[in-house]
């Protein structure tokens, strides 16, 4: 390897610039050189490439989103359009790669790679924590920490009101940021997706709640619930639940956003160091995770093939238990 092309693609999350950053420094000091592509596979098709320096890379690990710019890419879906993103990154002398993405950049990845033979190391870059092959996807633990404290300012109104507070947050198919952040603020119950909760059952629980004298409630309801997200939920509990006034907060994009937390930083820093020693040891087609706090690889198509159910019984457990 000479040149390493890095960028990232789909969604953006906390904690990729830190990993462009370990990607560019650890490149340059083990005397390769880094290309970043913007706009992910959307740049390598545009030829849209910037070389990157140490410099390149000063005053970014605080910085939530990606300084690289992230896309969507229909086209990159083409033979067509892979064609002519192998030509750009053999122009500009890019003989290995680092994506940072989710499961479709790693399909994109894989399928490219596969094609040309052109190396490729992934980072999981998500708030969702829902790909397999790693205990934690980087921007997860920022994006609870950021439901963290949205929890605890809607709590102060729902106290001071007595009212019952529906929160949707982010997880179409992974309850982990509802879960956690669920448990870290002190919800009266969780609604996941992994999980079906009936109504009857919630309004059970909250009526038990209202006759322990809790004068406020929160629930969390994560976006991939049985029951058709916050709006929905408290539709139904209205319905049948009058102890308290209901209200709903949609979290929306501001969970995705914010500077990484240490966790992510270090994380990102690991991952990114790892993704460029594994290229340059001749490794392709993995996914840099880390397993129990050690940094490890899974084959990408094992990443992209496989669901990781990572909600454990015993923190749904403490979630209940603590409840009332
Ligand atoms: P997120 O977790 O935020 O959804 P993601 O990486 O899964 O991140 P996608 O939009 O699914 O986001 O994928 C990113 C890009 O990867 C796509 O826009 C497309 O360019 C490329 N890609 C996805 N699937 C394929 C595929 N089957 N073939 C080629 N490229 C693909």
């Amino acid at each position: 390897i000479n040149r390493i092309g890095v960028f990232t693609s789909g969604g953006d999350s906390p904690g990729m610039n830190a990993a462009i950053r370990a990607v560019v420094r650890t490149a340059l000091y083990k005397n390769k050189q880094v290309t970043g592509i913007y706009h992910g596979y959307q740049g390598m098709m545009d030829g849209d490439f910037i070389p990157m320096e140490s410099r390149s890379v000063s005053n970014i690990i605080q910085l939530g989103g990606t300084i690289l710019k992230t896309a969507r890419c229909l086209p990159f879906r083409t033979v067509e359009g892979r064609a002519q993103a192998y030509k750009n990154l053999v122009e500009a002398g890019i003989d290995g790669l680092v994506a940072i993405g989710g499961d479709g950049t790693f399909t994109g990845a894989e399928i490219f790679s596969r094609e040309y033979d052109i190396p490729v190391v992934c980072i999981p870059g998500t708030i969702d924590n829902d790909l397999y092959g790693t205990d934690y996807t980087l921007g997860y633990d920022t994006a609870t920490n950021t439901v963290i404290e949205a929890i605890d300012k809607i709590r102060d109104t729902a106290a001071s009101h007595d009212r019952l507070f529906f929160i949707e947050v982010m997880g179409r198919d992974s309850g982990c940021i509802a879960l956690n952040a669920g448990i870290a603020g002190g919800a009266e119950a969780i609604l996941l997706p992994e999980k079906a909760t009936a109504i009857d059952d919630l309004i059970q629980h909250l009526s038990k709640g209202a006759r322990q004298q809790k004068s406020s409630s929160i629930v969390i309801v994560a976006e991939g619930d049985h029951n058709g997200g916050a709006y929905n939920v408290a539709k139904r509990v209205k319905e049948k639940f009058s102890h308290y006034d209901a209200k709903v907060s949609i979290l929306g994009h501001l969970q995705r956003g914010g500077s990484p937390s240490s966790f992510d930083r270090v994380l990102a820093s690991r991952m990114g160091y790892a993704a460029v020693n594994q290229l340059i040891a001749g490794n392709t087609r993995i996914m840099i995770g880390m397993r129990g706090n050690e940094i490890c690889t899974t084959p990408l198509e094992e990443a992209i093939n496989n669901k990781e159910y990572k909600l454990s019984e015993d923190m749904l457990e403490i979630a209940e238990v603590l409840s009332l």
